[in-house]
C-alpha cells in the first residue's frame, strides 16, 4: 500500500439548526470526533447502518456541506489541506465522487456528454459505456430515459473518466443488481490495485467485505472501530469494538441475530461510549469519552477492547 492520500482527523460537524417549532437556534453535533485516512492503492469502507449519518462526511470530504454546516478538525489530501477554496482544481480531477442519488445528473444533457465533460475524450466515454454494460445508443439519452441501475453506472462512468488518485464513493451499488454490484465492485478493486485510493460509503458490510482493504465501522456518528477485511473473515473474536461484534453476528451466514435496540439520535447522545446502551458488556469504564487507541493493529474506541 502506497502513501496517504486523504487524512481526515478529529472531525466534528454541527448543524445550527431552529429547536423544535421556537425561534431559538441550536448545534446539533451530527458528526464526533471521526478520524480516518485513505492511502494509494486501498479500498477503505465505511460501514454503517442507512440514515446514520455516513454521507455527510462524503459531503465533509468534498466541501458540498450546507451553510448551516459548524466544522471542525483537519481534511487533508496528500498532505495538504482541501477546500474548495484552497485546492478547487483536485475536485472532479484528483478527486472525484459517486454520488448516492442519481438527481446529480443534469436531466438537460445527454448522458454522453455529461461523462465526457469539457475536455473529455469520446473513446474514453465510450470504452467506460462498455465496460458497465451500457448500450450504444445509452450516450444520446437523456437521465429521464434510463432506468436507476443504468444512471448509477452512467454517474459511476463519469467518476472514473479521467483516472482519479482518490474516489469517494457514496452508496455506489443501490439499484443495481448482484450481478452487477459484485462487477463494479471489482472494478473498484482494479483500479486500487492500480493505485487508486477508494473511500466507499456503504451499509452493505457483506458487499464491502469482497473488494474492502479496510472496514471503518461508523456508529451515531463517528468511527467505533477500523479493522482489517481480514480480521473480519478471521472471526468476531479478531474484532474488537462490541458493535462490530454484533454487526457480525447479524451478517446472514453468521446467523442473522438481530441488535437489540437503535442507535441514539444526534440530539440526545450518551456522554461516554455512544454503544453503552445496547452493550451487554457496559461497565462504569465505559461511562467516560471513549478516545481511540489501537489494539491489534486496528484503531477502536472501546474501554474493555484488548
Ligand atoms: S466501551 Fe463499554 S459499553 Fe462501549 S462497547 Fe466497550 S464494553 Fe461496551
Amino acid at each position: 500500500m502506497g502513501k496517504t492520500l486523504l487524512n481526515v482527523e478529529d472531525l466534528v460537524v454541527a448543524f445550527s439548526m431552529y429547536r423544535g417549532d421556537t425561534l431559538k437556534k441550536e448545534n446539533l453535533e451530527v458528526i464526533h470526533s471521526l478520524s480516518l485516512d485513505v492511502k494509494e492503492g486501498e479500498i477503505l469502507a465505511v460501514v454503517g447502518s442507512s440514515g446514520s449519518g455516513k454521507s455527510i462526511l462524503a459531503s465533509a470530504v468534498l466541501d458540498l456541506l450546507p451553510k448551516n454546516a459548524i466544522v471542525s478538525g483537519r481534511i487533508t489530501y496528500d498532505g495538504k489541506p482541501l477546500s474548495m477554496k484552497t485546492t478547487p482544481d483536485l475536485y472532479g480531477k484528483e478527486i472525484s465522487f459517486i454520488p448516492q442519488s442519481v438527481d446529480y445528473l443534469d436531466p438537460l444533457m445527454k448522458v454522453g456528454k455529461q461523462v465526457q465533460g469539457v475536455k473529455g475524450s469520446k473513446a474514453r466515454q465510450e470504452e467506460l459505456f462498455k465496460k458497465y454494460r451500457l448500450g450504444k445508443d445509452t450516450e444520446k439519452k437523456y437521465p429521464f430515459q434510463l432506468s436507476g441501475g443504468m444512471a448509477r453506472r452512467v454517474l459511476i462512468s463519469g467518476a472514473v473518466m479521467g483516472n482519479p488518485k482518490l474516489i469517494i464513493a457514496d452508496e455506489p451499488t443501490p439499484g443495481l443488481d448482484l450481478e452487477l454490484a459484485m462487477e463494479t465492485l471489482k472494478h473498484f478493486r482494479t483500479l486500487a490495485d492500480q493505485g487508486t485510493g477508494i473511500l466507499m460509503i456503504t451499509h452493505d458490510i457483506d458487499l464491502a467485505l469482497n473488494v474492502a482493504d479496510r472496514i471503518a465501522v461508523f456508529y451515531a456518528g463517528t468511527i467505533v472501530e477500523i479493522a482489517s477485511t481480514q480480521d473480519f473473515l478471521s472471526g468476531r473474536d479478531a474484532l474488537r469494538h462490541q458493535y462490530t461484534k454484533a454487526l457480525y453476528d447479524a451478517l446472514p451466514q453468521n446467523g442473522f441475530k438481530p441488535i437489540p435496540g437503535a442507535q441514539p439520535y444526534a440530539g440526545s447522545l450518551p456522554s461516554g461510549c455512544l454503544f453503552a446502551d445496547r452493550c451487554p458488556y457496559r461497565d462504569d469504564a465505559c461511562a467516560g469519552e471513549q478516545p481511540e487507541r489501537e489494539v491489534r493493529g486496528g484503531k477502536v474506541r472501546c474501554a474493555h477492547a484488548t
